[in-house]
């Protein structure tokens, strides 16, 4: 790409908004906030985590994963709220990757273990009678 000699054009106005994608995120704000940045300047985050080198402040999506696709942001953005959630609560029932077979599992397991006592005293009561 080269620069056309006298080809700038001046238009006025009173606020400009740059709405550039790819650029990643803003370094001078990073800076500022003390979060680490990786060499392709994502913002850096533990190994599998979405936690920052400062305590509190999460990243998930381009900004930490560099330019992708809308479904990495979705899951990220979901997997960082699970976090979120985890450090500000201290547990957290939100989702995880696959985690609706999780969340199956658990309540197969508490269904049979209702099911199982509501039997036990079913026939605690036929035996009485
Ligand atoms: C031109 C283009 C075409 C694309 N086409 C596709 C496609 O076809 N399919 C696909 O899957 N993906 C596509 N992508 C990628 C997709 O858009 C991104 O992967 C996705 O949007 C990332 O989501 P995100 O939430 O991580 O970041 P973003 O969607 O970029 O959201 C970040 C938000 O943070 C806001 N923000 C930034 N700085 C600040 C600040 N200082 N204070 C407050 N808010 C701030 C921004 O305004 C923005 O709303 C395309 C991207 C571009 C640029």
């Amino acid at each position: 790409m080269a620069e056309v000699p006298n080809s700038q054009e001046f238009i006025r106005a009173d606020l400009v908004l740059l709405a550039m994608g790819f650029l990643g995120p803003e370094a001078d704000l990073l800076k500022q906030a003390g979060v680490d940045t990786t060499r392709t300047s994502a913002i850096q985050t533990s190994n599998s985590s979405y936690t920052t080198s400062v305590p509190g402040v999460f990243a998930a999506g381009d900004c930490r994963r560099g330019q992708s696709l809308v479904v990495w942001g979705i899951n990220e953005g979901r997997q960082a709220a699970r976090e979120i959630d985890q450090y500000l609560m201290g547990g957290t029932y939100l989702p995880m990757s696959g985690g609706i077979l999780e969340t199956q599992a658990a309540l197969s397991a508490s269904l049979a273990s209702a099911l199982s006592t509501n039997s036990q005293s079913n026939s605690s009561v036929t035996a009485q009678s």
